[in-house]
């Protein structure tokens, strides 16, 4: 087995061919900003874990700012060491990435360090870093390559003035004045991190619609708490081009109301991700790509050639860390002779803003759309206790379940920890359960689990802690 790339798809892919007794490879390029070769791909080292640890580090300054006095801690004087935070973060990050290479060792993988491109017959021309070249051969291959960052004309990237979310995930002082082109999940979440952290942070979306991909009752709440926040979010906006100036960036961009300049320190460019294939198959491969540059895949990640296979952000669906990681999985079972599937209808999404946003199936708009009678129940979190308890009542959980048959059709939540809360969710609905499964389910007491469970109960109008509408 040759494995291509070795972020979550692809290591998880290899790990699992190891653990199912294949003789494997995992070939990577990836080098750290010290040129060290570091596995975990874009997760690991510039995605979801330095995100998180950013985001959790800046959240911990912002509380003991604003919320500790709400609690009767007097905090005195709070300060800033950037630097610490950030080398804080680059710890988390190498510690989990050598925590793979220990893995790899104790499953007999061997880690090629290069670039691998798929040459015909399952053959893979390597290029490894130190410049050396030589050919492998396997029985299967899987390309596990991943993603690279959109770039866009308006807005070509300048040392770390103008930079992608790699380049944000690294600065060592905060930007006074932040400009982002993006209010999608990358722009929200690192413009969090730098907002609270002391920076100016405007968002530029090109989209009228917020989060177009979520329940847009929730978005519309998520929308008015982050613009609280001081997030200031301009939707409608399409930037027309960027101007360096000596300390900072000017940018154009136009809304309905016509022109406008904005003059920032440093612009954040996050306007989506794009496959990194190019080049990965020599033509004489044979290779299928769709038009977008992602590998063409059957419901099983086969790729059009035989024995080679593909995962991840390189192929179609959500550019999703734990989707890949699935993904490798079922590829490396179905080689060795098993049946998995990787059900994609149950995949869930999280944006890691304060308050999160989870969700999991499909929205309301979607099931309006499909024409799916549905009924929904909501519960607030500020009528949890346990929220209450914690100051954290922003927000709701939402459950949406097929008008005959109650099967739940989709979970949102908008809440503190609703990264958590939404796996209770993926298991009701990846067991096909009911609304009624849920609300006759006993949780805990207080958590803020028990707000899905008056969601579920809010679908057969008998959530509890819930004012009765009141007649007019
Ligand atoms: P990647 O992680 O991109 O790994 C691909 C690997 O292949 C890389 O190491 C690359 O160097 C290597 N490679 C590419 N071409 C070759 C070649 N020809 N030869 C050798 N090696 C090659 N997702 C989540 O689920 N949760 C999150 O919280 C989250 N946060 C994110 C935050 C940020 C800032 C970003 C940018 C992304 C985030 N994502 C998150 C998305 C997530 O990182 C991706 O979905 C995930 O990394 C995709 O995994 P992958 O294995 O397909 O590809
Ligand atoms: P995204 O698709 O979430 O958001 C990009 C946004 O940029 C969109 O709202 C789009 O309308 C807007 N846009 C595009 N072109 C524009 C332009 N010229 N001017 C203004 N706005 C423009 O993409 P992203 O935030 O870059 O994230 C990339 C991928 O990484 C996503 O698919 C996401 O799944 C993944 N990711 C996931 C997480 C997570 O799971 N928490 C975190 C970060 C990234």
């Amino acid at each position: 087995m040759i494995v291509i790339g070795a972020g979550p798809a692809g290591y998880v892919a290899a790990i699992r061919c190891a653990q199912l007794g294949m003789k494997t490879a995992c070939i990577d390029e990836w080098r750290d900003h010290q040129g060290v070769p570091a596995l975990g791909g874009t997760c690991l080292n510039a995605g979801c874990i330095p995100s998180k640890a950013l985001l959790e580090s800046s959240e911990f300054y912002a509380r003991l700012r604003e919320a500790a006095a709400h609690h009767g801690i007097v905090a005195g004087e709070v300060a800033l060491d950037v630097p610490a935070m950030m080398a804080r973060k680059d710890t988390v990050v190498h510690d989990l990435t050598e925590g793979i290479a220990t893995l790899f060792r104790s499953n007999g993988i061997d880690w090629i360090q290069g670039h691998g491109r798929l040459l015909p017959e399952r053959k893979v021309h390597v290029t490894l870093h130190g410049g050396d070249e030589r050919t492998l051969a396997a029985g299967h291959v899987i390309l596990a390559t991943g993603s690279l960052p959109v770039a866009i004309e308006a807005a070509p990237l300048h040392a770390d003035r103008i930079v992608d979310s790699s380049g944000a995930l690294e600065w060592t002082s905060v930007p006074r004045r932040l400009g982002i082109i993006g209010a999608g999940v990358i722009g929200l979440e690192l413009g969090s991190v730098w907002r609270r952290l002391g920076a100016e942070v405007t968002l530029l979306e090109a989209q009228t619609v917020f989060l177009a991909m979520a329940d847009q009752q929730l978005t519309r709440s998520a929308l008015v708490l982050f613009r609280k926040q001081a997030l200031d979010i301009r939707l409608g906006a399409l930037v027309k081009s960027t101007r360096l100036t000596d300390d900072g960036v000017v940018i154009e961009y136009q809304d309905a109301d016509g022109m406008h300049t904005l003059a920032v320190d440093r612009l954040v460019v996050a306007v989506g991700r794009t496959p990194c294939t190019r080049g990965l198959a020599s033509a004489e491969a044979g290779l299928l790509l769709d038009e977008g540059g992602f590998i063409h895949v059957d419901e099983h990640c086969a790729t059009n050639l035989p024995g080679v296979y593909a995962i991840g952000d390189a192929v179609r669906g959500p550019m999703l860390a734990h989707k890949g990681s699935e993904e490798g999985i079922a590829v490396a079972e179905r080689i060795a002779g098993q049946s998995p599937e990787v059900n994609y209808e149950r995949i869930a999404s999280v944006i890691y803003t304060q308050p999160e946003i989870a969700w999991v199936g499909k929205t309301e708009e979607a099931l309006k759309q499909a024409g799916i009678d549905y009924r929904s129940g909501v519960f607030p979190f500020l009528a949890s206790g346990r929220a209450r308890a914690m100051h954290e009542t922003d927000g709701m959980v939402k459950v949406l379940s097929d008008a005959a048959t109650d099967r739940v059709l989709g979970v949102h939540i908008l809440g503190s920890h609703a990264s958590e809360l939404i796996g209770q969710a993926v298991i009701a609905m990846e067991f096909d359960g009911s609304s009624e499964d849920i609300a006759r389910t006993v949780f805990a007491h207080p958590t803020l689990s028990e707000a899905l469970h008056e969601a579920a109960l809010a679908v057969g109008k008998r959530a509890l802690h819930l004012l009765k509408p009141r007649r007019s």
